[in-house]
């Protein structure tokens, strides 16, 4: 899953977006609000992280304007004794909010339920056949069994198992998998599906040529 994180505070940028990627996200930031929404109406992340205090364009205005052509979630981070903000992030659009400061286990769990209800699945565990994800715990089961992946092929197999039943084409996966500072591992997709079979049986994944991959529904 691809996020896009919008946060002015250097300190705050840095190190979000590193526990972000060690959960497993490619993260692509923006310190500025045009910068943000540069970014947000020509990639299709899976979420954005939207501070409302932005220097050159508000977190208001982000959303405002993004709204009118995408629908990506967008989780806003607003300040303490906001209500006001709160309502009126809502009222434009936005999917969810946090307060500043915030845990990360609070983040992480709503960025999750904001990826869940946006492929319009209601169930904290996917289940595909006798292999069962757990985007929480970030665990692939086997007939009961834990199975080990690494986190691209986690990455890989969450993002088919949420649009299962639906031809992904690659060109998508790129999209979703690597942020802009990845493009060293793009190539290795197809590495990636193969070895997923390896583990977990080699129909699970299914090659639609010249089209794609599918997890059958
Ligand atoms: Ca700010």
């Amino acid at each position: 899953m691809r996020l896009l994180l919008a946060e002015d505070e250097p300190d705050l940028l840095r190190g979000l977006s590193q526990s972000l990627r060690e959960e497993g996200y490619a993260v692509d930031t923006a310190s500025d609000g045009e910068a943000a929404l540069y970014l947000a109406q020509s990639i299709a992340f899976d979420a954005v992280i939207l501070d409302v205090m932005l220097p050159k364009l508000e977190g208001w205005e982000v959303l405002r304007r993004l709204r009118l052509t995408r629908k990506t979630p967008v989780l806003l981070l607003t300040a303490r004794d906001r209500t006001a903000d709160r309502v009126r992030g809502l009222d434009l659009g936005a999917d969810d909010y946090l307060v500043k400061p915030f845990d990360l286990s609070e983040l992480f769990a709503r960025l999750r339920a904001l990826i869940r209800r946006s492929a319009s699945e209601a169930r904290p565990v996917l289940t595909l056949g006798d292999v069962e994800v757990s985007p929480a715990a970030r665990t692939v089961t086997l007939r009961g069994k834990p199975v080990d992946l690494t986190p691209r092929e986690y990455a890989l197999l969450e993002y088919l198992g949420l649009h299962r039943g639906e031809v992904i084409s690659r060109s998508t996966l790129y999209e979703h998998l690597f942020d802009e500072n990845n493009d060293s591992a793009s190539n290795l997709l197809d590495v990636h599906v193969s070895n997923i079979r390896k583990k977990l049986g080699h129909d699970f994944i299914l090659t639609r040529r010249g089209h794609g991959y599918l997890i059958e529904a």
